[in-house]
C-alpha cells in the first residue's frame, strides 16, 4: 500500500512539474514581472529581448512559433506593440489567451499624448505606481488559469509589491536630493513621461513617444535655446535609440556656446543584458535614477 501510495505521489510529483505554465511576453520588463510572480511555476520567454525598440517592431516566424507554444501572452498596450495585437487577438481563437495591462488601466491613471487626441503614453513601467496595478493584472490572470500555484503566486505577488514600494521610497529620496531648478531630464524619445510625472522631473523628449518620428530642425533649435537659457546641465542617451539625435543636440547647444555634457545611458523600452543587475526592472530601474542624479545634481 505504501509502495503504490510513494508512485502515485511520485507520477503527481512528475506531472506537476511538466505542468508549468507557458507565458510569452512581448519585452522583458513584462517579462520580470511575469518571473517574479510565477517563479519556478512559469515558462517565460520574450518576444523583443534587451536593447530593442518595440515602436518599429514586426513580429517574427519565430514569434509566431514561440506563440503556438504559449498558454497566455502578456503583452504592454497602449499601441506600444502596433498591429501586433490584432495577432494576439486571433490566437485567442487557438485557446492561448493574452493580457495587454496598459489597456486594462483606467484613463484617469494615464497621460495623454497632446498631439494625438486621445491616445495614452504607453511607457507605464515607469510609475511604479502603475507597475505595481499592472503586476496584480497579470498575477489576477495567472491566478485564474492555473489554480494549483495560485497560492504561491499570491504570496510571490506581495513579495514583489513590497520591493518595488521599497524602490518608490529610495528614487523619492534620491529624486529629491537634486536641485529643484536642476530636475529636468532631456532625454531621446519620450519615455520617461511617467517618471517626471510622480517625481517632479520635467522631461523633453527629442523625438516624440514613438521613435518612428523624425526630429525637425526647428525643434532642435527650441531646445537647445531652452537648454541654454535654464543652464540644463546633461542629455541622456538611451539603450534602444541611436545615438545621431542626442549628437544633433549637443552640436547645435555648443553652436550657442553652452557646453552640454552627456549623462549616461538610461535604460528606455527594454531593460539590461539578462544575468547582469540591469537584467532586472528594479536593478534597471535603480541604473536610471542613480544615472539621472549623477547627471542633474550639481
Ligand atoms: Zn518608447
Amino acid at each position: 500500500m505504501r509502495r503504490i501510495i510513494f508512485i502515485i505521489l511520485s507520477v503527481l510529483l512528475v506531472s506537476s512539474s511538466f505542468s508549468q505554465l507557458n507565458v510569452v511576453c512581448t519585452t522583458d520588463i513584462l517579462a520580470d514581472a511575469v518571473k517574479n510572480i510565477g517563479g519556478e511555476a512559469v515558462n517565460v520567454s520574450v518576444l523583443m529581448g534587451s536593447g530593442i525598440d518595440p515602436h518599429s517592431y514586426r513580429a517574427s516566424i519565430g514569434d509566431v512559433r514561440a506563440i503556438f507554444g504559449a498558454d497566455l501572452i502578456v503583452y504592454s498596450g497602449l499601441h506600444l506593440e502596433g498591429k501586433m495585437t490584432d495577432l494576439f487577438a486571433k490566437f485567442e481563437k487557438l485557446h492561448i489567451q493574452s493580457i495587454g495591462v496598459g489597456d486594462l488601466l483606467d484613463e484617469s491613471e494615464l497621460i495623454v499624448l497632446s498631439d494625438k487626441g486621445d491616445l495614452h503614453d504607453p511607457h507605464i513601467w515607469f510609475s511604479i505606481a502603475i507597475w505595481k496595478r499592472c503586476s496584480a493584472f497579470i498575477a489576477e490572470k495567472m491566478i485564474e488559469m492555473d489554480e494549483v500555484n495560485a497560492d504561491d503566486y499570491r504570496v510571490n505577488l506581495d513579495q514583489f509589491i513590497v520591493e518595488l514600494d521599497k524602490l518608490d521610497w529610495e528614487t523619492k529620496k534620491k529624486i529629491s536630493e537634486i536641485p529643484e531648478s536642476a530636475r529636468v531630464m532631456i532625454t531621446a524619445h519620450d519615455a520617461f513621461n511617467y517618471l517626471g510625472r510622480d517625481y517632479g522631473i520635467e522631461v523633453k523628449g527629442l523625438q516624440g513617444v514613438s521613435t518612428a518620428s523624425e526630429i525637425a530642425a526647428t525643434d532642435l533649435i527650441v531646445l537647445a535655446d531652452f537648454i541654454v537659457e535654464n543652464q540644463i546641465p546633461a542629455v541622456f542617451l538611451e539603450n534602444s535609440v541611436p545615438m545621431r539625435n542626442i549628437e544633433a543636440l549637443i552640436e547645435a547647444v555648443r553652436a550657442k556656446g553652452y557646453e552640454l555634457k552627456l549623462g549616461g545611458e538610461l535604460f528606455a523600452d527594454s531593460m539590461g543584458t539578462p544575468g547582469t543587475k540591469e537584467g532586472t526592472y528594479i536593478g534597471m530601474f535603480e541604473h536610471n535614477i542613480a544615472t539621472i542624479y549623477n547627471g542633474l545634481k550639481e
